[in-house]
């Protein structure tokens, strides 16, 4: 069966395939005023993690997005993201939730990451956000791929209690403020992943009107 994009307009239920809590509330927050009925793995008692084994976000968002809509039949977004830092290569990269090993978890990305910062100048501190985003039907044809990014800098010590990964080093630094100093709804309107959402959305209404 071929999929077209009207008949996601239609049926308007979409799959969030991340298990990650603080991306989904991020990104129902911007679907939902859309009209999207959003089903997320927490709905089903089969979900499951995609190996994220491409070699760029693009490679691991197409991966997620493919396996869980043929999963579960449904049309379905992957969202592959991190944070990329010049002065270390461009690392972490696609390796930002699991920087720190097989065990990672926040504190020890956030660790690590000072760790090898910690010889680095403020002047080359600068890093970025990105987020891919993808939309697959539900036999696995992609129809749409997005990106979004967001700079700011890498501080030599936590602020804030909000967000998540490492939101509490990364400095906007228009705002004077970290990611996970600044309230949802600033972060909602500029990080890269609302940036990839706002791409993605423009190009699902070009699509639509076309
Ligand atoms: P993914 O689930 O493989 O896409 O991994 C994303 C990882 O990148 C997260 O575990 C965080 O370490 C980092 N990351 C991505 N987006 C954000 C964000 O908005 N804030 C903080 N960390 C992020």
């Amino acid at each position: 069966m071929q999929f077209d994009i009207s008949d996601l307009a239609q049926g308007k239920k979409l799959y969030l395939g991340t298990n990650n809590r603080k991306k989904i509330v991020e990104l129902v927050n911007l679907l939902e005023p859309r009209g999207f009925e959003i089903r997320i793995p927490g709905d089903f008692s089969d979900s499951f993690d995609v190996d994220e084994t491409g070699a760029t976000f693009l490679e691991n968002a197409r991966l997620k997005a493919v396996s869980q809509a043929r999963h579960r039949g449904l049309w379905a977004i992957g969202e592959d993201s991190g944070l990329c830092v010049p002065a270390l290569g461009g690392r972490p990269g696609i390796y930002s939730a699991r920087f720190s090993g097989s065990n990672a978890n926040d504190q020890t990305n956030n660790a690590l990451l000072l760790k090898e910062m910690e010889s680095i100048p403020r002047e080359n501190r600068r890093a970025y956000y990105v987020s891919t985003i993808v939309l697959s039907d539900p036999t696995g044809g992609i129809h749409i791929e997005t990106n979004g990014e967001c700079w700011g800098r890498v501080l030599t010590e936590s602020r804030g209690g909000g967000g998540f990964g490492y939101d509490p080093l990364f400095e906007i630094e228009e705002y004077h403020q970290t990611f996970a100093e600044m309230g949802l709804g600033v972060k909602r309107a500029i990080s890269h992943r609302a940036r990839a959402l706002r791409a993605f959305l423009n190009r699902l209404d070009v699509m639509m009107a076309s």
